[in-house]
């Protein structure tokens, strides 16, 4: 373990953390996601499709939103990794993915502007 000398001595903590340090690599993954999701109206169609599975001409009514508008939010957020879509005929249907970090992101978005989720209300 490398050892990191400080100029100064502030906190008791400092050392420990110096001696733990993660690489600015291991937070990409978070960075990634806060650019995903740096845009009121892409969290909102996040949030929403964290409770269902919809189309863009849905998605776009709940929102009050042009289709065009929601599928290039759509886009961004499928390439982020927090949808999938899934094709049914004619119909694209897009819901959050199942994972660790849509599920954090989901509980965290509410937490943060006290939203009660409608999924724990059944
Ligand atoms: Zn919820």
């Amino acid at each position: 373990m490398t050892q990191t000398q400080l100029p100064h001595s502030h906190c008791k903590n400092t050392t420990d953390i110096c001696d733990h340090m993660p690489e600015t690599s291991d937070f990409q993954t978070v960075s990634d996601v806060f650019k995903q999701l740096g845009d009121a109206t892409r969290i909102r169609i996040f949030w929403i499709l964290c409770h269902c599975e919809e189309c863009v001409l849905n998605i776009s009514a709940m929102m009050g939103m042009s289709s065009p508008a929601v599928s290039h939010h759509l886009k961004l957020l499928k390439a982020g990794g927090l949808i999938t879509s899934r094709r049914e005929g004619k119909e694209v249907y897009y819901k959050a993915v199942d994972t660790k970090q849509a599920q954090l992101l989901h509980h965290m978005i509410e937490k943060m502007v006290e939203i009660t989720c409608p999924s724990s209300e059944k």
